[in-house]
């Protein structure tokens, strides 16, 4: 039987057609429309249908739908209950598709949960049972698998690592509305922030992004750190740093074999590892501190892999 993946993101939509081993057959990505919800999963169906068609199909040769949404989700019901970068509130995703579709087994995940899920039965978790998943681009996401299972908690919630506490002294606003959380010193838009602020106090470290034909930026810094520039790797540790005292936290509760890291910044692991490792022996209990901190095996697919796993499943 054959298996559709729709990873439907706050910025993009891949749709494709797969099968339960995570092998696919078509793949099309396209913009996310946030204007209309419903248009836009109309659009999706219609390439599923396009996919299907291609391959000589039909729906009634789908055993199921994987659907990664970006917010809250109601997996039971299938609904969408808030994406706040959409600006989406209960969207009943599941019963929309069906109709749309003819598809009754259609199973909806908070995007960043099936990341671990695909990992889990497509990626790294083929070796490892105990590990935390971390989503590091714009925000800090993250999710919890122990013993083989993903943890969900009581609300849906569990593996918020990005709002975990890493700062105390100088703390800067978290879009949560907190202060001081991972996600405000160790994500992306940390990065660029902590980029921005080293430019203006330091006229070379500005001139040495010029010399690159770069305008900063968190790829453009990577440059810099690869050819040497002391400030350059000095932002990406201090990040690092935030990111390890997030992942002791963690590890002193649930002693994981591995933290996996996936997102944007996670290309750029090799420049945060230094500032990661120096919190780990500093904040995490002594027979923990072999955790590994990996990026994920699955690359930018890690969702789309994780929408089939969790049709498959
Ligand atoms: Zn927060």
């Amino acid at each position: 039987m054959y298996i559709g993946a729709f990873d439907i993101g706050g910025t993009k939509t891949i749709i494709a057609l797969a099968d339960e081993t995570g092998k696919i057959y078509e793949s099309e990505q396209f913009v996310t429309d946030t204007r209309d919800c419903r248009e836009h999963l109309r659009v999706c169906c219609g390439i599923f249908r396009k996919q299907l068609h291609k391959c000589g199909l039909s729906s009634e040769d789908v055993s199921g739908i994987g659907v990664n949404l970006p917010g809250i989700v109601d997996r039971e019901k299938g609904v969408l209950l808030r994406a706040v970068y959409a600006g989406w509130t209960d969207i009943p995703v599941k019963a929309w598709l069906s109709e749309m579709l003819g598809v009754s087994r259609i199973v909806c995940e908070n995007d960043v949960n099936s990341c671990a899920v695909g990992e889990l039965r497509f990626g790294l978790g083929r070796e490892y049972k105990n590990f935390g998943w971390m989503t590091v681009s714009t925000g800090v996401g993250g999710a919890v698998v122990c013993d083989g299972r993903l943890v969900r908690g009581a609300h849906g919630y569990a593996g918020e690592f990005g709002h975990l506490k890493v700062e105390y002294e100088n703390p800067a606003r978290c879009p949560c509305s907190q202060l001081g959380c991972l996600e405000a010193h160790g994500s992306g838009t940390a990065l660029t922030r902590m980029i921005s602020e080293a430019v203006l106090e330091d006229e070379d470290f500005g001139a040495a992004f010029q010399a690159i034909g770069e305008t900063p930026s968190g790829a453009a810094n990577a440059k810099l750190a690869e050819a040497g520039n002391a400030k350059a790797r000095e932002i990406f540790e201090k990040a690092g740093e935030y990111l390890g005292k997030g992942i002791s936290y963690y590890t002193n509760i649930l002693d994981p074999e591995a933290v996996i890291i996936g997102g944007g910044v996670a290309a750029s692991l090799n420049w945060l590892m230094p500032g990661i490792q120096r919190s780990i022996r500093k904040y995490t209990f002594a027979q923990m501190q072999d955790v590994k901190i990996l990026p994920t095996a699955l690359g930018y697919e890690a969702a789309l892999m994780g929408a089939i796993a969790i049709a498959a499943e």
